[in-house]
């Protein structure tokens, strides 16, 4: 069984009627929610959580995002769920998404390469740094 940390980013929560059907979707899916929280964080935090992208040219923009507003984590358990989630989300550009694979759903929410909707760990080393990151706990039922 594994698990994988999903963020929503702040311009999903902007608009509560796209938590739900988001949420209604996961929960139809059979992938199980084991942990949710709603966090706001700060530039630091940030920061840290995309340490690896310290360097690239988005890094300022993206921290600047993920700190307009609260972002809802999930904590998702299930087989393969790390690759399931992330083929529910589609690859980052939602532009070239919505010509590639328009039901996915960066395709369906994403604004731009960086306001993007999601965020999905992209594997089993990241999952259980980036699950410690929110929930403190590496693994789930
Ligand atoms: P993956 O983890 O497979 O590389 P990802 O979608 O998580 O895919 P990352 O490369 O990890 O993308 O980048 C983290 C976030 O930084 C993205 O989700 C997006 O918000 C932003 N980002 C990434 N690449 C770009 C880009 N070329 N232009 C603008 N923003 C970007
Ligand atoms: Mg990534």
């Amino acid at each position: 069984l594994e698990a994988t940390l999903a963020l929503l980013k702040p311009d999903i929560l902007a608009n509560p009627a796209f938590v739900d059907s988001i949420i209604n979707d996961i929960q139809n899916s059979g992938m199980k929610i084991a942990l949710r929280k709603q966090v706001f964080w700060t530039q630091g935090q940030a920061e840290q959580f995309y340490a690896e992208h310290r360097r690239r040219f988005f890094f300022d923009r993206l921290v600047k995002y993920m700190t307009s507003g609260p972002v809802e984590a999930i904590a998702l358990s299930g087989p393969n769920v790390i690759s399931w989630w992330r083929q529910k989300m589609g690859a980052t550009r939602p532009a070239q998404m919505r010509m590639t694979n328009p039901t996915c759903l960066r395709a369906r929410y994403g604004l731009t390469d960086t306001r993007n909707s999601f965020h999905g760990s992209d594997s089993v080393e990241s999952a259980k740094r980036e699950l410690v990151f929110v929930f403190g706990q590496p693994a789930y039922k």
